[in-house]
């Protein structure tokens, strides 16, 4: 049963027993209405208040400034996962970078210029200055920026850095900043995206980094750790990790980046500049515009997110000023750190796989005895005969990866840490 195990998986990911005791009551009965939630129309007042609601703890969290100025940010509830977002990230940014260099080339029509001249004006921008910054520092990077590659042209891609020329072509550390290479006319720019922890390579970024217009995948350690919202022009992160069921992705939006405040450009323009115009149902002007409900949204999955969230604000009510989410960035501390002193402990027995400067939280990625197969799966089964689950490893990385997500109990890792540590005195 359920009681008998610890589950460790990468996502989806475990929840917290309470919201889902609460999610199997609702699915037949929603508010003694006789309906279900999965039944209930997204179009409803009670559909409403779920959106409400869940977008109001989120902004409390996150401190994320509520407003209609350049200053405010926008809170979108998405389909496509983090996938959707790998060119949902582009298609809007792409917009909104080529509307500012179109609005200035305008005024060039005023000194008589034709519109085709203007036009192929700003297509030799495009072609010359036009540039896409990605840190790649795991797989879930690496795919965003081949994402961006396959819909603008990967000569319009420049890589901040690539982790694998710092280490044998693997993964595993960030590179110290004086390597890095970014583009040097922040007008040229736009955007500088990168993923805040790579949940295949257990790496974990210990700072936000420099970049003009900064767009961050925070898929797997959302909500583990206050940040600065305003520091970006986005960032997203999809549901199923950290804050709920899979099925919606979370994005956050900058005003600034966003209509009014922003223009973007005409479609017509874009493909007469050989740039990609993407679907509406990944356009995030038309999902603010129709505060999330564009088209069918699964209510259930945010309700899931909102009451996750709401559990978060109750159990660590911040005190003395300290950020929201403090409290929780604490605890996901100490039960990564439970398991990491075992390890380097018994260093022998197990070696994390990525640098220590730059080791993750929430994915934790260890080899045993060097990679040994046969003391690989004697490990595992002997994890599974102690009914803790969900930690083998990625395949492209092999060996363990334990996930250390917010709903993961801290009575979880004490045995799990138990364990490597048995396992560790059995075998030397
Ligand atoms: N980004 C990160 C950091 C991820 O961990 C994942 C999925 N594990 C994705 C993006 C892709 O998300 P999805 O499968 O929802 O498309």
């Amino acid at each position: 049963s359920r009681n008998d195990v610890d589950y460790f998986g990468a996502g989806p990911a475990p929840l917290p027993d309470p919201v889902l005791e609460e999610a199997a009551k609702i699915l037949l009965n929603y508010k003694d209405s006789g309906i279900g939630i999965q039944e209930i129309s997204h179009r409803g007042a009670d559909a409403a208040d779920i959106l409400e609601k869940t977008q109001l703890c989120l902004r409390q969290l996150l401190n994320i400034p509520q407003s209609d100025g350049p200053e405010g940010y926008q809170v979108l509830f998405l389909q496509g996962g983090g996938s959707g977002e790998f060119s949902a990230t582009v298609y809007h940014m792409v917009s909104v970078w080529v509307a500012k260099q179109w609005k200035h080339l305008k005024d060039y029509k005023l000194l008589g210029l034709d519109e085709d001249a203007v036009v192929d004006g700003l297509r030799d921008l495009v072609e010359e200055k036009m540039k896409i910054d990605y840190f790649v520092t795991g797989s879930w990077s690496l795919k965003a920026s081949q994402e961006a590659a396959r819909l603008v042209g990967g000569e319009k891609v420049n890589i901040v850095t690539d982790s694998r020329k710092h280490r044998d072509g693997k993964f595993g550390v960030i590179a110290a900043q004086d390597t890095w290479t970014h583009t040097k006319e922040e007008s040229d720019v736009v955007m500088t995206y990168y993923c805040d922890n790579e949940t295949v390579d257990g790496v974990e970024f210990q700072a936000t980094p420099s970049g003009h217009n900064l767009v961050a995948d925070m898929s797997s350690n959302f909500l583990s750790r206050p940040i600065d919202i305003t520091k970006y022009a986005a960032i997203y992160a999809g549901a199923q990790k950290n804050v709920g069921s899979t099925g919606i992705t979370i994005a956050i939006v900058s005003n600034k980046f966003m209509p009014p405040h922003a223009e973007m450009a005409d479609p017509k323009l874009l493909r007469r500049l050989g740039l990609p115009v993407g679907p509406s149902v990944l356009d995030w002007p038309t999902i603010a515009k129709n505060k999330s409900l564009y088209n069918t949204l699964p209510i259930f999955d945010v309700w899931v997110a909102g009451k996750v969230m709401q559990r978060t604000l109750d159990l660590f009510s911040e005190e003395n000023g300290a950020p929201r989410l403090a409290g929780q960035a604490a605890e996901s501390k100490k039960k990564a750190d439970m398991l990491y002193s075992v390890m380097d402990e018994h260093s022998s027995i197990y070696q994390v796989v990525p640098d220590k400067s730059i080791r993750s939280r929430m994915n934790l990625c260890f080899r045993v005895k060097g990679g040994d197969d046969e003391a690989e799966k004697t490990f595992l089964k002997g994890a599974e005969s102690r009914g803790l689950l969900g930690i083998k490893g990625h395949r492209s990385v092999g060996g363990m990866r334990v996930s250390n997500y917010n709903a993961v109990p801290v009575a979880a890792v004490e045995k799990l840490a138990k364990y490597l540590l048995d396992y560790a005195k059995s075998e030397g």
